[in-house]
């Protein structure tokens, strides 16, 4: 039996959420499917086709070196104990031994997040240990500075919308403070479309989820100094091996962040243009007015916005649109005005005329 959504009795998932790990993140492009069929179908010296791929990505990436990772959760995870082991066998076989006292992570505590799993797990796992600095609200590099002591390890920033955005410091400002009193910086970027910036801004290690805005396979990857990268490399020997991704991915990857360079992400316009036959459907089914909205953020990303009226409330549409088969999932965060919005990044035409249907019985 070939492959189905039904050979497992699973149900068909529309995606029109936005980039959710829950739902399994991105599509991967014919392009990179290639790639990953080749990766799937040969046999390689692993360790030369992690460093020959890391290369070749520093090249594209302007960076010293490059790793690819099984996720940027491993990405953070290693970057800990590299930073703490510093290229030692000794700790690559014991990460947690007694015989090493430095290391000590710190991160400003609004950037402490839950990004689907603590921050902090991916800390200790790395055999860290947390220091938070400033307060839930702010954090300056003074916040930075005063809790740097001779036990410190590396500094860490979390580039995220999922952190405290106001009254905390940049990630230049973080990557002077900790090269003043020579300690590397980390910049978890996960889900960040620019993937230059952090390094210009002086960051010494910066990582990066592969299946998030550079839409590869479930993968990560960290960039930055050559040492540090051989350090994380070290890592397979020890608390990496538990992390570690295949040929497949790796290739797949690789291709993944070529062709976001090249191509970059789906621009708002091409978003316009494909929910316009969308929105006008929408706006043809009984207690629906349809409109385009711009992200709140002001990214550049267009979804449709629908605002749902009569006797239905838009938590009963979201939650039988969820129900059936194919289950289609929306944002939700506005529900409670009777709004409902749909990210068509992941959705094509096809899947768009689905959920106009569903919509249609749904509001019968
Ligand atoms: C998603 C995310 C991660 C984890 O990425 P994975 O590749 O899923 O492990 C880490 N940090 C932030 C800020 C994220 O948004």
């Amino acid at each position: 039996m070939t492959i189905s959504y039904e050979k497992f009795n699973l149900k068909e998932v529309i995606n029109a959420s936005g980039r959710m790990t829950v739902l399994g993140v991105s599509k991967v492009s014919e392009n990179v499917l290639a790639a990953q069929k080749f990766g799937g179908e040969h046999f390689f010296e692993m360790s030369e086709l992690s460093i020959q791929t890391g290369s070749y990505l520093a090249e594209l990436l302007k960076v010293e070196d490059a790793q690819i990772v099984s996720s940027a959760s491993a990405g953070i995870a290693q970057s800990v104990s590299a930073l703490i082991g510093q290229g030692s066998i000794y700790h690559a076989y014991h990460p947690y031994t007694d015989r090493i006292s430095r290391r000590e992570i710190i991160i400003p505590k609004g950037h402490n997040v839950d990004y689907g799993t603590p921050v902090e797990v991916m800390i200790a796992q790395g055999g860290g240990e947390l220091v938070e600095a400033g307060y839930a609200n702010m954090c300056t590099p003074e916040h930075i500075e005063m809790m740097i002591t001779e036990e410190t390890a590396a500094v860490l920033y979390i580039k995220s919308h999922h952190t405290v955005q106001k009254s905390m410091l940049s990630p230049a400002e973080a990557a002077e403070i900790a090269h003043k009193h020579q300690l590397p910086l980390i910049v978890d970027a996960a889900a960040e479309e620019d993937l230059f910036k952090y390094i210009e801004a002086g960051a010494d290690l910066v990582i990066y989820s592969g299946a998030k805005a550079i839409e590869g396979p479930s993968a990560g990857m960290v960039v930055g100094k050559k040492e540090y990268i051989e350090w994380i490399r070290l890592q397979g020997k020890g608390i990496g091996r538990a992390m570690k991704i295949g040929k497949d991915n790796i290739l797949g990857f690789t291709q993944a962040v070529e062709d976001y360079l090249k191509n970059g992400s789906e621009s708002g316009d091409s978003m316009k243009d494909r929910l316009a036959p969308f929105i006008t459907d929408l706006n043809n089914i009984s207690n629906i007015d349809a409109k385009v909205v711009q992200d709140s953020a002001g990214r550049d990303i267009y979804r449709a916005s629908i605002k749902v009226s009569g006797n239905k409330t838009a938590k009963e549409v979201i939650r039988e649109l969820k129900t059936e088969n194919p289950a289609i999932y929306t944002r939700e965060y506005q529900a409670n005005n009777g709004i409902i919005e749909f990210d068509i990044r992941s959705v094509n035409k096809e899947e768009m005329d689905k959920i106009t249907v569903r919509l249609t019985e749904i509001m019968k």
